[in-house]
């Protein structure tokens, strides 16, 4: 019998591990990618070390326009069973803080190593230098033109091209148009997991000081996500892992034209009350200190005369004796609730993930084929899904492509 022969668009994450689980099910495979190499991606993920999953998989770390649709596809193949392939390929996988789970090599590069190791040994083809086009779909097959090279034909095409985000790691968008030629709707897409930009004057004076405390995002009195950890000040704006996650709320939030602050709690662990009894505390201890200098050995040095100016205090060096407890509390309140303007995400090219994308409405959330061209499949970053930090990315990835890649080698 003639062997199914199945063309994979891309060769990232999505693309590979759907041609490992179609060429185990016997289909003929070919990987086409425009890069001269597959896993271009994977290399960069988790600063070179590959956070390939998360052992604390929630669907409520997926978004989109309907984020449920990810459930089935992460149900049939779990985190659990990313880390079992894995491990049965060679990679021992080891569980960090957060659930966030990484090779024990700490090396992303060992993951691109087995997988490219099984893709051979499966026979999956990679043609790389391979620019796709476009695809057509006739009665019996698919053809996809290649720039510069012979039009291939297929039985199945599996449409793993990825998003926008870092387009010098591969995806530029171009499965997007490939897509949409073929009638599916596009969410539009925005930079998700980046850095924010800020309104504020007092940035370039910050700008490389860092602090330990939450931030929350907040929309019309609203507070829509907050996150703790390492807040890292810049000439723009702000970044640090509470503010990457919380990047998307803030981009979903530009893009309906809503006005988004973030807010900063420089001591999430205590009150409010408690902030304000600190600083009386420590303005009685020694009260010839100038007021500013009270704050020395509390707060990053950098961010005092900041906090003072934005509180309304302007004599920043008045005797502590003479300040009163209304200035007290005014500068506690600004401690525990620092308002500052998102003007905008940061680009594309220091994305890391994109929202939005090929509308999951027109996809079937069991298979990932395509409602409107059957044989058509999608993998990956491509679909309007898109995850938290952490992991939830790639689980996409390796889900929606093993799903795809099975569904596409057992559907004649
Ligand atoms: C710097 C960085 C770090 C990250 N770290 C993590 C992490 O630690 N954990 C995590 O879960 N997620 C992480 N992510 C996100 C994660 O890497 C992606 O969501 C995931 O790799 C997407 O996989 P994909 O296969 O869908 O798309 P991609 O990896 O983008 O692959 C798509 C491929 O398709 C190719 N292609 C596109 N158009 C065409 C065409 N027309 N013809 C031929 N080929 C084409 C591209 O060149 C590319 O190689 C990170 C992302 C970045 C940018």
């Amino acid at each position: 019998m003639k062997e199914l022969r199945i063309v994979i668009i891309g060769g990232g994450a999505a693309g590979m591990i759907a041609s490992i689980a179609a060429a185990r099910n016997g289909a003929e495979v070919f990987i086409l990618e425009q890069l001269p190499r597959v896993g271009k991606k994977l290399l960069a993920t988790g600063n070179g070390r590959c956070n390939l999953t998360n052992a604390n998989m929630n669907i409520r770390s997926f978004h989109g326009s309907n984020a449920a649709f990810a459930l089935t596809a992460l149900k049939q193949f779990d985190e659990r069973a990313v880390m079992d392939f894995f491990e049965d390929l060679g990679i021992h996988c080891v569980i960090e803080s957060e659930g966030k789970v990484f090779p024990a090599s700490g090396q992303a590069s060992s993951v691109l190593d087995v997988l490219r190791f099984e893709m051979a040994y499966l026979g999956v083809k990679e043609i790389c230098d391979a620019r796709v086009e476009s695809i057509t779909y006739g009665k019996k097959a698919f053809k996809i033109r290649v720039k510069d090279r012979d039009t291939i034909t297929a039985d199945k095409v599996i449409l793993a091209a990825g998003g926008k985000a870092n387009p010098g790691l591969g995806s530029n968008g171009s499965g997007y148009t490939l897509a949409k030629a073929l009638g599916h709707n596009l969410i539009e897409p925005f930079p998700a997991l980046v850095k924010l930009k800020i309104d504020a004057p007092y940035l370039k004076s910050l700008s490389g000081a860092k602090l330990n405390g939450e931030a929350a995002i907040e929309v019309d009195g609203k507070v829509l996500r907050q996150e703790r950890g390492e807040i890292l000040f810049a000439d723009y704006g702000l970044s640090g892992p509470p503010i990457i996650q919380l990047s998307r709320t803030a981009g979903e939030q530009l893009r309906r034209g809503k006005k988004a602050n973030i807010i900063l709690d420089l001591f999430p662990e205590k009150s409010l009350k408690e902030i304000e009894d600190l600083l009386k505390r420590r303005t009685s201890l020694r009260e010839y200190k100038p007021f500013d200098f009270s704050f020395i050995g509390l707060i990053n040095k950098r961010f005092i005369n900041v906090i003072l100016k934005e509180a309304g205090i302007s004599a920043l060096q008045t005797p502590c004796k003479d300040i009163t407890s209304d200035e007290i509390k005014v500068v506690a309140r600004k401690m525990k609730r620092w308002v500052m303007s998102i003007s905008a995400t940061r680009s594309w090219s220091e994305a890391q993930v994109t929202a939005g994308g090929i509308d999951v409405a027109d996809i079937d959330a069991e298979t990932m084929e395509s409602k409107i061209i059957p044989g058509l499949y999608f993998a990956g970053e491509i679909m309007d899904i898109d995850g938290d930090c952490g992991g939830f990315n790639l689980q996409w990835a390796w889900s929606s492509g093993y799903v795809a890649g099975l569904s596409a080698s057992l559907n004649k």
